[in-house]
């Protein structure tokens, strides 16, 4: 009688475009998986309005609940709902205003376990929304967990945030290199490889205490969910599980599935619709295509740092520099530089004075926004300069595309520590947006990275990174696939927690 029965998951992502789309596609995954449950994602208006997009163009059983909240109620320009164009310190304001949307979502859960019986719902929350433990207990039912990011960046981030273990060598006289608790001892983090907020907190501001706050709560919940793959991750998740010493399940990489496909087409375009991001027009992915189709296999290096990233003038100049030196065909997705509107018009002077004629037959640069997945999934693409954000790590391994790595904000370099030392994947060129960099060395790594020679860093890159692309494909293969095992296992997780109302 248990499939007549009503089973309602209600997520709760962070406010950002990249724990929106994560959690989506981990919905969609359910779905999959097994259609018999309900869905819910719950979040601010704009952010659903956003959702309700991403979903327009795909064929969706996912229920979208907006929860009342106003931005300039918390002292942030109006419609700021998400991490998108927020400075650093109004990010921090936002984190905080989050944690007014358990109000709205506490009435939501009143509302949804009073119409349909408290064991038949759970709530899948964002490892920054850990106050929704505190609303699942109160109403007698199961809490689960998402980390997006992969399990070496959790890791990593959650114990830095918890234990602060920097600041004790610092302290202590040795600012070079540092244990992070639940880390083997023979894994030295360097300052470095921390990001600028932890270098700068003492622990004890605003940002620090939610980050301190909203991890403890969801080391509370019965679970947590990862955005990765159990064999890829092997030292990253034996410390996760040490660390929060909870069920971990690997139902990852949440990408489209499409990019998942067992063997890669070795022509042009995948056909990904690559409809994320709503800001992709159709004639930027013809122009990508058409011009990756005219350069020979794994030849092209990718440049883009994330959604919401970019640089500062002077490291694009010299990254503009260094490409030209290299003399590898590269796509580039530009955008202004730091202390300018994002969105808006690109100034010639950000680039070497004549820059885009002199390139126009080695590279082509691409305003704001490019078809990334199908970028990667192109045979041209030899290699991709990241910030190494979790989707973009996850995306380009897929494809067996080897990373030249340059973190700029959150757990980034963690994982650019791990594809460096774990797996062997990665070349860091610099760190961060404060770092200084030389055109000789963007053009040194790139020539590197792109070199085929048999028996070169380059090729064993690729090689590797080849490796990393079956296993990461074929974790989702029906039945034996490792994450669609954990998928199982997560799922009759959730339906324990239903089983007072099996009849
Ligand atoms: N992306 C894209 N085109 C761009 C830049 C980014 O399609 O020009 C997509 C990319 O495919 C990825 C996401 O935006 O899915 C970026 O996520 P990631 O975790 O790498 O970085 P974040 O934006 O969260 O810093």
């Amino acid at each position: 009688m248990e499939a007549m029965l009503s089973k309602h998951i209600i997520m709760l992502p962070f406010m950002a475009q990249g724990h929106l789309i994560p959690f989506l596609e981990l919905a969609h995954k359910i779905l999959d998986h097994n259609p018999n449950f309900t869905i819910t994602i719950a979040n601010t208006p704009l952010n659903i309005n956003y959702l309700r997009s991403a979903i327009a163009n795909r064929p969706s059983r996912i229920h979208l609940k907006s929860l009342s909240f106003n931005s300039s109620d918390h002292g942030l320009p109006p419609n700021s709902e998400n991490t998108d164009g927020l400075s650093l310190s109004q990010i921090v304001t936002l984190l905080h205003a989050s944690t007014a949307l358990e109000a709205p979502f506490r009435r939501f859960i009143s509302d949804v376990v009073s119409s349909e019986g408290s064991p038949r719902v759970c709530i899948i929350s964002d490892v920054f929304m850990g106050w929704a433990n505190g609303v699942a207990k109160s109403f007698g039912i199961f809490h689960y967990t998402f980390t997006t990011c992969g399990a070496y960046g959790t890791a990593a981030y959650c114990s830095i945030w918890l234990n602060f273990p920097h600041r004790n060598l610092v302290d202590g006289g040795s600012p070079e290199e540092f244990v992070v608790p639940g880390f083997p001892e023979s894994c030295r983090f360097t300052v470095m490889e921390l990001n600028q907020y932890v270098r700068a907190s003492d622990g004890k501001d605003e940002g620090s205490r939610f980050y301190q706050t909203q991890i403890s709560f969801s080391l509370e919940s019965n679970g947590w969910l990862c955005n990765t793959v159990e064999e890829v991750e092997t030292l990253g998740l034996e410390v996760l599980r040490n660390y929060v010493k909870l069920p971990v399940w690997c139902i990852g990489p949440l990408i489209p599935s499409k990019m998942l496909k067992k063997n890669l087409d070795s022509d042009t375009s995948s056909g990904i619709s690559g409809q994320r991001s709503g800001k992709q027009p159709g004639i930027q992915l013809k122009k990508c295509m058409e011009w990756l189709d005219s350069h020979p296999t794994g030849s092209v290096l990718y440049i883009s740092f994330g959604s919401q990233n970019t640089i500062t003038e002077t490291q694009m100049m010299e990254l503009a520099k260094g490409l030209e030196e290299s003399e590898k065909p590269f796509i580039w997705v530009i955008r202004p530089p730091i202390g300018f509107d994002l969105k808006g018009d690109f100034r010639p002077e950000w680039l070497p004075s004549g820059f885009e004629d002199r390139i126009v037959k080695q590279g082509l640069v691409v305003y704001e926004w490019a078809p990334q997945l199908e970028i990667l999934c192109h045979r041209s693409t030899g290699a991709f300069l990241t910030h190494c954000g979790w989707n973009s790590v996850t995306e380009s391994l897929s494809q067996g595309v080897p990373l030249i790595g340059w973190p700029l904000a959150g757990e980034q370099a963690y994982n650019a520590k791990m594809l460096v030392e774990e797996m062997g994947v990665c070349v860091v060129l610099t760190r961060w947006v404060d770092s200084r960099i030389t055109k000789e060395e963007v053009s040194k790594v790139i020539n590197v990275v792109l070199d085929k020679s048999e028996g070169g860093k380059g090729e064993d890159m690729r090689k590797k990174a080849i490796q990393l692309g079956g296993l990461i494909r074929g974790s989702f293969e029906i039945d034996t696939g490792s994450s669609y095992i954990a998928m199982n296992d997560f799922l009759t997780n959730v339906l324990s927690g239903f089983k007072s109302v099996i009849i």
